[in-house]
């Protein structure tokens, strides 16, 4: 089902106020890497969207290495979205971790289900989640191929559900000085096996908050329908990804440089 063989039209998902990944603009989504506070969210949100955002991020749900460390706001940061959703009419990008949140999310009217890369072959889970017409971001497993991705999204299309935006953020290679290594030949592969909006993160495929806009500018001029970009108002004090967080002064910055190459308005 996520073939162009079988389907030769780029597929365009369209969320209900309109909005659209994969058709003529840019998607530009961006926020922080967890919700922390009301304060922090909502001025975080207005700022992205100020920019040019057209979607906030902001996971409540956060998927540690450790158990020790910052595991998300979980019901409540899913209240504090729908509140900056509110106040900017932003829809939300928020992870899902597993299938006992799914009724969560969908009473909370989460516009996108992120599977992240840690989730993405959690089969259960995408079998779960094909049974919904909300729209999924799918992430790229750590250390998952092309063609498991597709076959990822491939699970969540055979139960019904159509609206998959694949995702690159960057894959575990031998080199260490990025967090991940960006694919970016993943890019126009995904765009030519399969019909599927392609999104590409590239704060958590770099790490490094400098490396954002150059890996934003490549993945756009290889073809990428959509960004999704991590800010935060106080990187330095962020509980979770501050190193890759881009300030909203920063993030305004690399929107500029972005529209330059593909016009998102
Ligand atoms: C995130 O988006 O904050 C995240 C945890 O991403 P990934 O699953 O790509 O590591
Ligand atoms: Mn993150």
């Amino acid at each position: 089902k996520a073939n162009r063989k079988f389907h030769p039209d780029d597929t365009v998902v369209t969320l209900p106020n309109g909005l659209q990944i994969g058709g003529e603009k840019l998607a530009l989504i961006a926020g922080p890497c967890s919700v922390e506070s009301e304060a922090q969210i909502t001025e975080v949100a207005k700022r992205v969207q100020h920019a040019g955002a057209q979607f906030l991020r902001g996971g409540a749900f956060k998927p540690r290495t450790s158990p020790y460390a910052f595991q998300g706001l979980k019901a409540q940061g899913l209240d504090l979205l729908n509140a900056a959703k509110k106040e900017t009419g932003l829809p939300i990008v928020t992870e899902l971790m597993s299938v006992r949140q799914i009724d969560l999310f969908l009473q909370a009217g989460v516009d996108i289900i992120q599977v992240g890369a840690r989730n993405m072959q959690n089969f259960d889970l995408l079998r779960e989640l094909g049974h919904l017409q909300t729209p999924i971001l799918l992430k790229r497993g750590l250390s998952a191929t092309i063609e498991e991705l597709l076959m990822s999204a491939e699970y969540i299309m055979a139960g019904g559900n159509s609206n998959v935006i694949l995702c690159e953020r960057g894959i575990r290679t031998y080199e260490t000085y990025t967090r991940n290594t960006l694919d970016i030949s993943a890019v126009p592969i995904l765009k030519k096996i399969s019909h599927l909006p392609v999104v590409v993160d590239p704060s958590h495929a770099g790490g490094i908050a400098w490396l954002v806009e150059p890996l934003a500018m490549a993945a756009v001029a290889a073809g990428a329908d959509g960004l999704i970009i991590e800010v935060h108002n106080n990187p330095p004090k962020a509980l979770s990804d501050g190193a890759q967080s881009l300030t909203p002064d920063q993030f305004d910055h690399v929107a500029g440089r972005i529209r330059e190459i593909a016009p998102f308005f």
